[in-house]
Order: structure tokens, then sequence, then C-alpha cells
């Protein structure tokens, strides 16, 4: 008797999945297998792999959404066929990636609604790049006018995350990363007068530092290239790198001054899928009025007998995003962002409080006045007796993810770990950590830890 008789075939709705031919085998991994399989069979299989992926109910190390409601799923499946880019056969797609542009600007305070030019793309990074490019053409362009030479753009930024690393190496571009002052997370603007000068294309301001979650002072960085301008003539713009922060402070912290508020804010970027609630794959990029996107960056593709710019490093890309962004912003209004946020704000500064409480820990940042989270390091690391690195292990072993680093040079000597608190982690979650927490620091210190954990002492 063949093998597959005694074990069921897969397109057999009675037989058992885990007990059809493919379920009886690893899965292929280097071939494509010559013939098809039941899609129940195959889905399953595929849906056991996955879970072995990290929960990401209890990853307090990312920035992205990782709960949606609902109607972003459906709105999602609607979506699946919708390529952006195709502005001919979705005119309503790019007509609701227009109306996001907008509303962000007009959220980010831009003195032109209207007049502001921006787009979606696929997150911060993609955003990043295309901000910068705008600075290197905008200064190569006015360098150009004074005949003065174009080759050496340099861009200055304090801890910045890595996509700015990307852009100045990509596009031939030297970054000047200021070093971490001793007791600072993120750019003092007296530093910068020993980093910029006439090539500097422009300064990123971070509004959410990677590291601890606190938000760089926009508006005393731009007051001090203000007085550098007076002193050199260097109009030096800002790009605000508002990953998190874009979709915080305007409901959090609606009196800070960091966005077009700032006249030498040239440019903002956010990530929809971080605090703008959206599902994975959109950030959006707006520029302070039309005339600081250079026009030899934008290409024109018809649309709809007429013209459409776009500017981009993706072609196609899909349209669910960004249909799921318009979604929230129209369902959550300012209050409804505001709630979410301010109750994660909450939460993220009852964690501080706890964790300060605890002994061992200095908070570097109690979820207030920044992101919703809380960054923290040992007091005392030479005799607090574990590291954060076996402490990051023991909470692993409750399946929470909550990461240690070092921070930037030439604070690299501290390490340090963070958590966030992101809608869909409620107080009972963090409370339920915090209790874990606090268990593993009392199995780490009295030498009863696993004995995996200790051995990654030597981190
Ligand atoms: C997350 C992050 C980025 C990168 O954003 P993606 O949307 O993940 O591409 C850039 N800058 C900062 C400050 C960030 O937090």
């Amino acid at each position: 008797m063949a093998l597959h008789q005694v074990r069921g075939r897969e397109d057999d709705a009675v037989t058992d999945i885990y007990s059809t031919p493919l379920s009886g085998a690893a899965l292929p991994k280097y071939r494509v297998p010559d013939d098809a399989s039941d899609p129940r069979v195959v889905f399953a299989l595929i849906r056991d792999e996955l879970a072995l992926d990290g929960n990401s109910a209890q990853n307090l190390a990312t920035f992205c959404s990782t709960w949606s409601e609902d109607e972003v799923h459906r709105l999602m499946d609607l979506c699946m066929d919708k390529n952006m880019i195709d502005k001919d056969e979705y005119p309503q797609t790019a007509e609701i990636e227009s109306r996001c542009v907008h509303l962000l600007a007009d959220l980010w305070n831009s003195p032109d609604g209207h007049g502001t030019v921006g787009c979606s793309t696929t997150g911060s990074s993609e955003a990043a790049m295309l901000g910068g490019l705008a600075l290197k053409w905008r200064w190569r362009e006015r360098r150009r006018a004074e005949g003065k030479p174009t080759d050496r753009p340099n861009l200055v930024c304090g801890p910045v995350q890595v996509c700015w690393e990307k852009f100045a190496r990509y596009f031939d571009v030297e970054l000047r990363q200021v070093p971490l002052e001793a007791g600072a997370t993120g750019l003092q603007p007296h530093q910068l007068r020993d980093y910029v000068d006439e090539n500097t294309i422009g300064v990123v301001a971070i509004l959410g530092v990677t590291y601890t979650c606190d938000y760089e002072p926009v508006a005393e960085i731009a007051a001090e290239l203000d007085a550098i301008q007076a002193e050199h003539g260097w109009d030096i713009p800002v790009h605000v790198d508002g990953a998190s922060g874009g979709f915080v402070a305007p409901f959090l912290q609606p009196d800070l001054e960091w966005d077009f508020r700032i006249e030498r804010v040239a440019s903002i970027n956010a990530s929809g899928h971080k605090y703008g609630l959206a599902p994975l794959g959109v950030g959006w990029v707006v520029w302070r009025n039309a005339d600081l996107l250079p026009e030899d960056l934008v290409f024109r593709v018809s649309y709809l007998g007429g013209d459409m710019p776009t500017f981009a490093l993706n072609f196609s890309r899909p349209g669910g995003e960004i249909v799921a962004q318009y979604y929230l912003l129209l369902r959550l209004g300012r209050d409804g962002y505001r709630r979410i946020h301010q109750s994660c704000a909450d939460t993220a500064r009852d964690l501080a409080d706890r964790i300060e409480a605890m002994g061992p820990f200095t908070i570097l940042y109690n979820g207030t006045g920044g992101l919703p989270a809380v960054s923290y390091t040992l007091k005392d690391p030479a005799s607090a007796g574990f590291t954060l690195y076996a402490l990051s292990d023991e909470l692993r072993m409750r399946g929470w993810q909550v990461p240690s680093y070092p921070l930037p040079p030439s604070r690299d000597d501290t390490v340090i770990q963070r958590v966030l608190v992101r809608h869909g982690i409620s107080r009972d979650k963090i409370a339920l950590l915090a209790a874990d927490l606090e268990e593993a620091v009392q199995r780490l210190t009295s030498g009863t830890a696993h004995e995996e954990s200790r051995s990654s002492f030597h981190h």
C-alpha cells in the first residue's frame, strides 16, 4: 500500500491536517516542491511555525503597532489589491494619501496647510532618505549659485537611528554625529558650533531619541543655529526626525514648539506605524512649503490626464496602510489619540516609579515630557551583582522582550534598558512585568537565577 493511502491525502477533507504527507516531514527550505498542496495544510503548518516568533504583545522593545482594531483589519483586506503608485487606477487611494499629508501638515502647524508638500513612504527610514536628499539638493543649488565647491556635504546630528547613517553612506554625505556629553541623552545646542560649517546641509533633531525616548530640544537647537547664522552667515535648516514623537507631541505636549511653528524647521518625518497607530509599512515626510522640495527630485506621472508629482524610492507599494492611517485620523480624532497616548504615558510613569522603588536602578527617562516609555540603568553596575543583559535574559524566560544596550559614544560605557508602552499594552500587563522584574532581580542577586542567564553575565 502506498504511503499516502495509509496516511491520508492532503486534499481529503476528512483527513486531519497533522496526518497528511506534508505534515509528516520538514517543510521545504531549499527547493520549490514539484506539486501543489492543500491550502489548509500549508496554512496550518506555516501558522505553527510563526507561533515560534516572540509574542508581539510582550515585545516591549518595538515602537511599532502590534494591535489594531477590527475595522483596520477589514480595511487592510479591502485594500489588498491597491497599488498606491498607480494613481491613475486608484485615484481615491491617491486622494486619501494627499489628505493625510495635509492633515499632518496642519497637525504639525504648517503656516500654509494647502501649500505644503509631502508624501507617504514605507516608514521613517525612507522618509529620512527623502528629507535628507532635499537638504542635500538645496545646499548644492545654493553653493552652485555662489560658485562654491559642492563636493563635501555634511549632516550634523546627535544619537540618531541607523537610517541616518544609511542616508549618509548611500548618498555620499559626511555624517557628523555629535557625541553625548556626560549626563546628556541627546544633542545639546551649545555643541553645534564645533560641528557645523558652510558645508552643513542640515541638522537633524530627534523627537523621541531611540535610545532613551526623550525629546531633543528642537527650539533651542534652532535658536543656536539662528545665532550661528548671525555670526557666520550659514543658513542651516533643521529636519525633525519625529519617527515616534511626530504622532505623540501634538497630542500630549501641544504647547511644546518643535514643528513648523519654528521657522528653521524645513521638514519633518514620522512613522505612521509607530505612535501613528497604523499597521506596519507607512511613514510620512512633509516639507514646510513647496519651495523646500527641489523640482528635479520630483518625477511627474500622468494622473487622470493631469500630472501627479511623485517623490519616492519605491515604486509599487501597498495602499492599505495609507488608507488605515486615514481611518485612524478620522476615527480617533485629536482627542482619541490624546487619550490613548496619555494612558500609555501614565502607565509608563507608573512603571518608572515601581522600577525606581526597587532600588538598584537609576531612571534615565520616566515617561513624561517625551514618548510613553521608560529607560533606566544600574545605579552602580560594579556592585549590583548582575548585569542588565542578564536581567533581559531572565525576563525573556517569562516571554517579555526588554532590550539592553549601550548608549552611543561618548557614553557607550553606560548600558541601559528600555520599555516602550504602546497601544494595546495595559496597566495590568505592565504591573505583571514589574512583578516579574522584581522577582528576576531577587533571583539574580540571591544567586538562584537560571544557569543560562548567569552565563550571559559575560556579554
Ligand atoms: C524607528 C525610527 C526610525 C526608523 O523608522 P522606520 O519607520 O522603522 O523606518 C528613524 N528614526 C527614529 C528616531 C526612530 O525611532
